[in-house]
């Protein structure tokens, strides 16, 4: 028999999406790219596990992860697509993600001395990607200290300690059509792999295009795109273009049972502080979901909710577990679901308009739908 749906709270991720997302990523570059499905975060909120299943199934052949304990639960769960884990605190467990035949960033010496260790008491080599650091601004080696990382890989690399696999960076501004900052991350990006080349590094890949180049900046892809949010069906940017605009729809609808529906009269406080004051008499509906479950408190008087056939706004302040909306006097029934946001097609908001009453970008949004909240994978 089937497992019931759960009924207070649900993010349904639709995985066949997910699918057609990467293959219409796939049909954007050329044959010879290869695309990483970014799953960190729990694949920004999606499920890690089966979003990295679906979207190897449906065409991308590497994996890719913040954390190095994100990268050892997908190689527990049996993937074994090469994967590159990217953000290394000293003391991390090196050695385990080189004997899981993890891929590792390497952005500074310490961390080139750490691997070294870690690849000498595995008694295999590590597989690292060098960090260049071509104007982000944030992780990355910056371009004076990079002909000395690049030196310190090759000598390990001739020890027998690591292998140079991939040469990368990552863009600050490609959500931004024309940001001036694209073309000199692009040109700092040549030359430093072509210092590294020069040097003797001989990488299988080179990579700096995220979801934005990836759709928008094709001369950034070289051998491998890293794609995360367009992959769950999230534009990267609103002045980039819808979804729809790029071929892709969203994976994740999260809704939940209307848990009270009841009637209040004209000048009734509704949560707390009382922020929102019903002016007529009216119907409210109680939503049990809060930014405890990732609703942002900061969307309080202004996020959208399909609920009772109308798109509604949240009455007064989100709170940890619940929030109100006023339903103006219609009466849907208690258990009725409510749609925070999905795809759009029936109504409902996107996250994309969540993003926007809390003054956010939507990765966010779905990437912080807690834990209390099940993913249904359908
Ligand atoms: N590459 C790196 C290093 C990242 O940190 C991220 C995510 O922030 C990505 C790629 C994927 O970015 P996006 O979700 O815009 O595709």
């Amino acid at each position: 028999s089937e497992t019931p749906e759960p009924l207070r709270a649900r993010a349904e991720i639709d995985l066949g999406a997910l699918r057609a997302n990467v293959r219409a990523l796939r049909a954007r570059v050329a044959p010879g790219t290869q695309v990483m499905a970014v799953v960190k975060a729990d694949a920004y909120g999606h499920g890690a596990v089966p979003c990295a299943r679906e979207a190897l199934a449906a065409g991308a052949s590497w994996l890719g992860t913040a954390l190095p304990q994100e990268a050892l639960a997908l190689r527990a769960a049996g993937l074994d697509a090469p994967l590159l884990c990217w953000l290394w605190t000293p003391g991390d467990p090196w050695r385990e993600a080189i004997e899981a035949d993890i891929d590792v960033s390497v952005s500074g010496r310490w961390a080139l001395d750490e691997v070294v260790a870690a690849a000498r008491a595995a008694g295999r080599p590590a597989r690292v990607h060098l960090k260049a650091d071509t104007g982000l601004g944030r992780n990355g080696c910056q371009p004076a200290d990079w002909p000395d990382l690049v030196g310190a890989a090759l000598k390990a690399q001739a020890g027998g300690e690591l292998r140079i696999v991939g040469l990368w960076s990552h863009f600050a501004c490609a959500d931004e059509p024309g940001h001036p900052s694209i073309a000199v991350q692009l040109a700092a990006f040549r030359t430093m792999v072509g210092q590294a080349e020069a040097a003797g590094a001989e990488p299988e890949v080179r990579h700096i295009a995220n979801s934005p180049a990836t759709l928008t900046l094709p001369e950034t892809h070289f051998d491998l795109v890293r794609t995360g949010i367009a992959m769950y069906g999230i534009s990267p940017g609103p002045e980039l273009g819808t979804p729809a605009d790029f071929g892709l729809r969203p994976v994740m609808r999260l809704s939940a049972a209307l848990a009270l529906v009841k009637q209040a009269p004209a000048g009734h406080g509704v949560s707390y502080g009382h922020h929102y004051v019903t002016e007529h008499p009216t119907t409210l509906g109680l939503v049990p979901v809060g930014y405890a479950d990732g609703v942002p408190r900061n969307a309080s008087g202004r996020g959208p909710v399909l609920a009772g056939g109308k798109v509604r706004t949240v009455a007064g302040r989100v709170a940890m577990d619940q929030f109100v909306v006023d339903l103006h006097g219609d009466t849907p029934a208690p258990g009725e679901r409510a749609v925070l946001f999905g795809p759009g097609d029936d109504g409902e908001p996107t996250a994309e308009d969540w993003a926007r009453a809390a003054d956010t970008i939507a990765y966010e949004i779905v990437t912080r739908v807690g834990s209390r909240v099940p993913r249904v994978h359908k």
